[in-house]
């Protein structure tokens, strides 16, 4: 089993390169999100914290008996002129981290980030498939990444070319300060796609919980227009989300469907529960898991999803990337 959607967090302890900034709805999910990695805020001034995360989400692949992750480097946010927005962004996770973990742990698929209209938007691209890229991960709704920009063009080509497929944000989000909530609709993602893309559509244009703006129905559209579209089910464990289940486990969408977890962001099992997606014998079995990664699996089988979904990012990633 792979899990296609595990972020990583660090301070900078260590000289990783790593930043948080906590602000406003950061500060006050910072305990939450830290607890899924058994860590509190206290850890957070630890000479020593990057790597204890490390640690720590290693104990969690291992005893869930999950294979690899796909472990998400976290891009700044950028103009569309290239110029860098400081103070905007919560997080910030170079990709040279990512790529030397995933040398140092085979757990660890690298999906890097890079904002493409950096000025050195293609030599960071090459310096990352050269490292071992195996995917491409942004927010575009959070990045300010308006992926329809003519030039960007040859950025998506480059990608395309190179195999390496693209992890993009759809649909709400709550954790993130927003800059473009236009950018959460997936048909955004159509022009990566006509350029030979294979896109995966975090969250299939979802809520993130309760309430807000959803886009799954233009999603689902795109289906059959778009063969190298996907989606993935991350953060489905939040309040709200299953209203969506139904649709996801339809023919036709859950054939095109990855599994990853969202980590940090918590794994509950009562919302489901409280919504009618599974019953009282699984939210008891469920609610004593304590190991978050292998919650989320367990939660998603409970709720009907196949097995395919928890391998079928194996057959997206970029070879190479993955050893
Ligand atoms: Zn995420």
């Amino acid at each position: 089993m792979i899990d296609g959607h595990v972020h990583l967090i660090g301070t900078g302890a260590g000289g990783t390169g790593c930043w948080i900034r906590l602000r406003g709805a950061q500060k006050a999910l910072a305990p939450v999100l830290l607890a899924s990695f058994g860590l509190t805020l206290r850890d957070l001034g630890r000479d020593d914290f990057d790597d204890l995360l490390v640690e720590r989400l290693l104990g969690l692949i291992r005893a869930a008996g999950l294979r690899q992750v796909l472990l998400l480097a976290q891009e700044d946010v950028y103009t569309g002129r290239g110029e860098r927005v400081p103070d905007r962004a919560a997080f910030y996770v170079p990709n040279e981290r990512v790529l030397e973990l995933a040398r140092r742990h085979p757990e660890f698929v690298p999906a890097v980030s890079i904002h493409p209209a950096r000025a050195d938007a293609l030599d960071e691209l090459a310096r990352c498939l050269e490292g071992g890229a195996a995917v491409m991960k942004c927010l575009p709704n959070c990045q300010d990444i308006d992926p329809r920009l003519p030039h960007y063009r040859r950025f998506w080509e480059h990608m395309a070319a190179a195999g390496l497929p693209l992890l993009a944000h759809t649909g709400g989000e709550k954790a993130l300060p927003v800059v473009r909530p236009d950018l959460a609709d997936p048909r955004v993602l159509e022009a990566p796609l006509e350029c030979g893309v294979t896109v995966i559509a975090a969250h299939c244009g979802t809520t993130a919980g309760w309430g807000g703006r959803h886009w799954f129905p233009e999603f689902c559209a795109m289906l059959p227009k778009y063969p190298r579209l996907y989606g993935d089910i991350s953060a489905l464990a939040l309040a709200g989300k299953g209203r969506f289940v139904r649709g996801l486990l339809a023919p036709g969408v859950v054939d095109r469907l990855v599994h990853g977890s969202d980590l940090p962001v918590p794994i509950q099992v009562t919302p489901m529960l409280l919504e009618r997606q599974i019953g009282l014998r699984a939210w008891w079995r469920l609610r004593g898991i304590r190991n978050a990664l292998a919650r989320d699996i367990a939660l998603k089988r409970a709720l009907g999803f196949p097995e395919a979904t928890f391998t079928r990012i194996e057959s997206l990633w970029r070879r190479g990337g993955s050893r």
